[in-house]
Protein backbone atom coordinates (compact mmCIF):
# COMPACT_ATOMS: atom_id res chain seq x y z
CA UNK A 1 0.00 0.00 0.00
CA UNK A 2 0.88 3.66 -0.57
CA UNK A 3 0.35 6.54 1.67
CA UNK A 4 -0.27 10.20 0.50
CA UNK A 5 2.28 11.28 1.82
CA UNK A 6 4.63 9.35 0.66
CA UNK A 7 3.31 10.27 -3.15
CA UNK A 8 3.21 13.56 -2.68
CA UNK A 9 6.86 13.23 -1.09
CA UNK A 10 8.31 11.23 -4.37
CA UNK A 11 6.91 13.70 -6.84
CA UNK A 12 8.59 16.61 -5.24
CA UNK A 13 11.48 15.73 -7.03
CA UNK A 14 9.62 16.06 -10.40
CA UNK A 15 8.09 19.27 -9.38
CA UNK A 16 11.01 20.78 -8.84
CA UNK A 17 12.83 19.98 -11.88
CA UNK A 18 10.06 21.46 -13.49
CA UNK A 19 9.86 24.66 -12.07
CA UNK A 20 13.55 24.88 -12.46
CA UNK A 21 12.76 24.20 -16.48
CA UNK A 22 10.40 26.91 -16.56
CA UNK A 23 12.15 29.32 -15.07
CA UNK A 24 14.70 28.57 -17.62
CA UNK A 25 12.53 28.84 -20.07
CA UNK A 26 11.08 32.21 -19.27
CA UNK A 27 14.48 33.66 -18.43
CA UNK A 28 15.86 32.39 -22.19
CA UNK A 29 12.69 34.19 -24.07
CA UNK A 30 12.88 37.27 -21.88
CA UNK A 31 16.99 37.25 -22.97
CA UNK A 32 15.99 36.70 -26.38
CA UNK A 33 13.23 39.30 -26.70
CA UNK A 34 15.85 41.85 -24.71
CA UNK A 35 19.44 41.22 -25.68
CA UNK A 36 20.66 43.99 -23.47
CA UNK A 37 19.10 42.62 -20.63
CA UNK A 38 20.88 39.66 -21.16
CA UNK A 39 24.23 41.55 -21.68
CA UNK A 40 23.68 43.48 -18.10
CA UNK A 41 23.23 40.60 -16.24
CA UNK A 42 25.85 38.92 -17.13
CA UNK A 43 27.84 42.18 -16.46
CA UNK A 44 26.23 42.28 -12.87
CA UNK A 45 27.48 38.90 -12.09
CA UNK A 46 31.00 39.38 -13.47
CA UNK A 47 31.21 42.38 -11.40
CA UNK A 48 30.01 40.74 -8.39
CA UNK A 49 32.90 38.42 -8.55
CA UNK A 50 35.23 41.07 -9.31
CA UNK A 51 34.25 42.92 -6.03
CA UNK A 52 34.53 40.19 -4.31
CA UNK A 53 38.24 39.80 -4.87
CA UNK A 54 38.67 43.42 -4.10
CA UNK A 55 37.15 42.81 -0.47
CA UNK A 56 39.29 40.21 0.16
CA UNK A 57 42.01 42.07 -1.26
CA UNK A 58 41.21 45.21 1.27
CA UNK A 59 41.41 47.04 -2.16
CA UNK A 60 38.71 50.08 -0.69
CA UNK A 61 38.94 51.97 -4.11
CA UNK A 62 38.43 49.55 -6.64
CA UNK A 63 35.63 47.75 -3.92
CA UNK A 64 33.96 51.48 -4.19
CA UNK A 65 34.07 52.19 -8.25
CA UNK A 66 32.70 48.36 -8.85
CA UNK A 67 29.94 49.10 -6.02
CA UNK A 68 28.62 52.72 -8.39
CA UNK A 69 29.29 50.31 -11.37
CA UNK A 70 26.52 47.55 -10.21
CA UNK A 71 24.15 50.39 -8.96
CA UNK A 72 24.47 52.01 -12.42
CA UNK A 73 24.12 48.93 -13.92
CA UNK A 74 20.70 47.98 -11.33
CA UNK A 75 19.12 50.84 -12.64
CA UNK A 76 19.38 50.63 -16.19
CA UNK A 77 18.40 47.03 -15.36
CA UNK A 78 15.42 48.47 -13.88
CA UNK A 79 14.57 51.35 -16.36
CA UNK A 80 14.96 47.76 -18.72
CA UNK A 81 11.98 45.86 -17.30
CA UNK A 82 9.53 48.79 -16.61
CA UNK A 83 9.74 50.19 -20.19
CA UNK A 84 9.16 46.61 -21.42
CA UNK A 85 6.21 45.42 -18.77
CA UNK A 86 8.50 42.90 -17.72
CA UNK A 87 8.08 40.72 -14.24
CA UNK A 88 11.03 41.83 -12.07
CA UNK A 89 11.32 38.56 -10.62
CA UNK A 90 10.84 36.88 -14.54
CA UNK A 91 14.71 34.77 -13.30
CA UNK A 92 12.86 33.40 -10.35
CA UNK A 93 11.28 29.86 -10.23
CA UNK A 94 7.59 29.88 -9.09
CA UNK A 95 5.44 27.76 -7.50
CA UNK A 96 3.30 25.66 -10.44
CA UNK A 97 0.56 25.21 -7.48
CA UNK A 98 0.06 28.77 -6.07
CA UNK A 99 -2.71 26.99 -3.81
CA UNK A 100 -0.49 24.73 -1.92
CA UNK A 101 2.50 26.61 -2.82
CA UNK A 102 3.52 22.75 -3.97
CA UNK A 103 3.48 21.39 -0.74
CA UNK A 104 0.82 19.26 -2.03
CA UNK A 105 -1.46 20.43 0.92
CA UNK A 106 -3.70 23.57 1.88
CA UNK A 107 -5.41 24.74 5.37
CA UNK A 108 -8.63 23.96 5.74
CA UNK A 109 -11.44 26.79 6.92
CA UNK A 110 -11.06 24.64 10.57
CA UNK A 111 -7.44 25.27 9.82
CA UNK A 112 -6.57 21.36 9.48
CA UNK A 113 -3.98 20.53 6.68
CA UNK A 114 -5.70 18.62 3.38
CA UNK A 115 -4.87 17.41 0.20
CA UNK A 116 -4.62 20.38 -2.63
CA UNK A 117 -6.52 20.09 -5.76
CA UNK A 118 -3.49 19.64 -7.48
CA UNK A 119 -2.31 16.33 -6.41
CA UNK A 120 -5.64 14.67 -7.30
CA UNK A 121 -4.06 11.99 -9.20
CA UNK A 122 -1.78 11.32 -6.03
CA UNK A 123 -5.13 10.91 -4.44
CA UNK A 124 -6.52 8.52 -7.21
CA UNK A 125 -3.28 6.28 -6.46
CA UNK A 126 -3.53 6.16 -2.85
CA UNK A 127 -7.28 5.34 -2.83
CA UNK A 128 -6.38 2.58 -5.18
CA UNK A 129 -3.55 0.83 -3.57
CA UNK A 130 -5.54 1.26 -0.52
CA UNK A 131 -8.20 -0.72 -0.90
CA UNK A 132 -10.74 1.63 -2.40
CA UNK A 133 -9.93 0.91 -6.38
CA UNK A 134 -13.45 -0.72 -6.57
CA UNK A 135 -15.16 2.61 -5.05
CA UNK A 136 -14.40 5.45 -7.50
CA UNK A 137 -17.77 7.26 -7.35
CA UNK A 138 -18.18 7.10 -3.65
CA UNK A 139 -17.73 10.50 -2.35
CA UNK A 140 -18.61 11.99 0.91
CA UNK A 141 -19.88 15.31 -1.20
CA UNK A 142 -22.47 12.50 -2.53
CA UNK A 143 -23.40 10.77 0.57
CA UNK A 144 -27.09 11.61 1.22
CA UNK A 145 -28.73 11.46 5.28
CA UNK A 146 -32.21 11.05 3.93
CA UNK A 147 -31.19 7.95 1.69
CA UNK A 148 -33.43 5.39 2.63
CA UNK A 149 -34.87 7.94 5.28
CA UNK A 150 -33.97 8.29 8.77
CA UNK A 151 -31.79 11.34 7.82
CA UNK A 152 -31.30 12.30 11.48
CA UNK A 153 -29.79 9.10 12.58
CA UNK A 154 -27.55 8.90 9.67
CA UNK A 155 -26.08 11.81 10.31
CA UNK A 156 -25.37 10.93 13.54
CA UNK A 157 -23.76 7.97 12.49
CA UNK A 158 -21.33 9.80 10.21
CA UNK A 159 -20.29 12.48 12.28
CA UNK A 160 -19.46 9.84 14.98
CA UNK A 161 -17.65 8.30 12.63
CA UNK A 162 -15.54 11.28 11.45
CA UNK A 163 -15.16 12.03 15.51
CA UNK A 164 -13.91 8.52 15.67
CA UNK A 165 -11.57 8.84 12.19
CA UNK A 166 -10.11 12.33 14.02
CA UNK A 167 -9.29 10.65 17.19
CA UNK A 168 -11.89 13.15 18.72
CA UNK A 169 -14.40 10.46 19.94
CA UNK A 170 -13.27 9.58 23.68
CA UNK A 171 -10.89 6.38 23.41
CA UNK A 172 -9.69 6.42 27.37
CA UNK A 173 -10.44 2.23 27.21
CA UNK A 174 -9.20 1.46 23.58
CA UNK A 175 -9.25 2.82 19.63
CA UNK A 176 -11.50 -0.31 18.12
CA UNK A 177 -14.83 1.09 17.31
CA UNK A 178 -17.77 -1.51 16.21
CA UNK A 179 -20.45 0.35 14.07
CA UNK A 180 -23.25 -2.00 13.69
CA UNK A 181 -25.84 -1.21 11.54
CA UNK A 182 -29.11 -3.06 9.30
CA UNK A 183 -28.19 -4.88 6.24
CA UNK A 184 -28.52 -2.23 3.23
CA UNK A 185 -28.14 0.55 5.08
CA UNK A 186 -25.74 2.39 2.99
CA UNK A 187 -22.48 1.01 5.62
CA UNK A 188 -20.13 0.00 2.75
CA UNK A 189 -20.82 3.66 0.98
CA UNK A 190 -20.37 5.85 4.52
CA UNK A 191 -17.34 3.49 5.43
CA UNK A 192 -15.52 3.78 1.74
CA UNK A 193 -16.23 7.61 2.38
CA UNK A 194 -14.99 7.72 5.84
CA UNK A 195 -11.21 5.98 4.88
CA UNK A 196 -11.20 8.42 1.80
CA UNK A 197 -11.81 11.30 3.92
CA UNK A 198 -9.17 10.18 6.27
CA UNK A 199 -6.34 9.85 3.08
CA UNK A 200 -7.77 13.42 1.70
CA UNK A 201 -7.08 14.57 5.51
CA UNK A 202 -3.19 13.13 4.96
CA UNK A 203 -3.23 10.35 7.02
CA UNK A 204 -2.50 6.76 6.20
CA UNK A 205 -5.59 4.59 5.84
CA UNK A 206 -6.73 1.19 4.68
CA UNK A 207 -10.31 -0.35 3.53
CA UNK A 208 -10.85 -3.65 3.39
CA UNK A 209 -13.78 -6.43 3.61
CA UNK A 210 -13.21 -8.68 6.73
CA UNK A 211 -12.96 -11.66 4.29
CA UNK A 212 -10.33 -10.58 2.15
CA UNK A 213 -7.81 -10.46 5.04
CA UNK A 214 -6.64 -13.56 3.98
CA UNK A 215 -5.43 -12.83 0.51
CA UNK A 216 -3.78 -9.57 2.04
CA UNK A 217 0.04 -9.83 1.00
CA UNK A 218 2.14 -9.85 4.07
CA UNK A 219 3.64 -6.85 3.60
CA UNK A 220 0.19 -5.24 3.54
CA UNK A 221 -0.43 -6.97 6.69
CA UNK A 222 2.96 -5.49 8.18
CA UNK A 223 1.64 -1.79 6.77
CA UNK A 224 -1.98 -1.86 8.06
CA UNK A 225 -0.21 -2.99 11.65
CA UNK A 226 0.87 0.85 11.65
CA UNK A 227 -0.98 3.03 9.54
CA UNK A 228 -3.20 6.03 11.33
CA UNK A 229 -6.45 5.03 10.43
CA UNK A 230 -7.97 1.05 9.53
CA UNK A 231 -11.77 0.05 8.38
CA UNK A 232 -12.77 -3.46 8.31
CA UNK A 233 -16.22 -3.82 6.67
CA UNK A 234 -18.08 -6.77 6.61
CA UNK A 235 -16.93 -7.93 10.14
CA UNK A 236 -19.21 -11.11 10.89
CA UNK A 237 -18.22 -13.55 13.48
CA UNK A 238 -18.07 -16.67 11.39
CA UNK A 239 -16.03 -14.87 9.14
CA UNK A 240 -13.15 -14.51 11.57
CA UNK A 241 -13.12 -18.83 12.21
CA UNK A 242 -11.84 -19.81 8.17
CA UNK A 243 -8.76 -19.08 6.52
CA UNK A 244 -6.90 -18.16 9.21
CA UNK A 245 -8.44 -14.80 9.32
CA UNK A 246 -8.71 -14.73 13.34
CA UNK A 247 -5.15 -14.91 13.51
CA UNK A 248 -4.59 -12.36 11.22
CA UNK A 249 -7.23 -10.25 12.68
CA UNK A 250 -5.83 -10.88 16.13
CA UNK A 251 -2.25 -10.04 15.74
CA UNK A 252 -3.30 -6.70 13.64
CA UNK A 253 -5.64 -5.90 16.52
CA UNK A 254 -3.19 -6.23 18.95
CA UNK A 255 -0.77 -4.26 17.40
CA UNK A 256 -2.90 -1.24 16.71
CA UNK A 257 -4.80 -1.54 20.17
CA UNK A 258 -1.18 -1.83 21.70
CA UNK A 259 -0.04 1.61 19.56
CA UNK A 260 -3.53 3.91 20.27
CA UNK A 261 -4.15 3.65 16.54
CA UNK A 262 -7.76 3.96 15.44
CA UNK A 263 -9.50 0.67 14.24
CA UNK A 264 -13.28 0.68 13.08
CA UNK A 265 -15.12 -2.69 12.73
CA UNK A 266 -18.09 -2.43 10.15
CA UNK A 267 -20.83 -5.37 10.43
CA UNK A 268 -24.48 -5.87 9.91
CA UNK A 269 -24.74 -7.97 12.66
CA UNK A 270 -25.34 -6.63 16.62
CA UNK A 271 -22.70 -6.85 19.06
CA UNK A 272 -23.83 -9.22 21.30
CA UNK A 273 -23.88 -11.83 18.63
CA UNK A 274 -20.67 -10.98 17.29
CA UNK A 275 -18.85 -11.11 20.50
CA UNK A 276 -20.33 -14.65 20.92
CA UNK A 277 -19.70 -15.98 18.07
CA UNK A 278 -15.93 -14.83 16.92
CA UNK A 279 -12.82 -16.27 16.89
CA UNK A 280 -12.28 -16.38 21.31
CA UNK A 281 -9.15 -14.03 20.98
CA UNK A 282 -10.69 -11.20 18.62
CA UNK A 283 -13.81 -11.68 21.14
CA UNK A 284 -12.06 -10.70 24.01
CA UNK A 285 -11.34 -7.09 22.03
CA UNK A 286 -14.49 -6.97 20.88
CA UNK A 287 -16.18 -6.74 24.35
CA UNK A 288 -14.40 -3.69 24.78
CA UNK A 289 -14.93 -1.89 21.72
CA UNK A 290 -16.08 1.61 21.70
CA UNK A 291 -20.05 1.41 19.81
CA UNK A 292 -20.55 4.18 17.10
CA UNK A 293 -24.56 4.23 17.01
ZN1 LIG B 1 -1.51 22.55 -4.97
Amino acid sequence: MKTIKGLIAAGLAETEATRRIRRDEVTRRVYDEHPELKEIDSRIIDIRKDRLIAVIDHDERLEKRYEIEEESLFSQRERILRDNGIDPDFDSEKPICQKCNDTGFVKGKDGTPRVCSCKQSELEECFDSCGLGDYTSFTMKNYRDDYLGDADSRSKIKKQMLRVMLGMEDTSSTPLWLYSGAPQTGKTYLAVCITKTAISLGKSAYYTKCENLAQLEEDTIDAIKHIDFLLIDDFADDVTLHDDIGTVLNNVLEVRNASGLCTVLVSALPAPELVRGCDMRVSGKLGRAGKIA
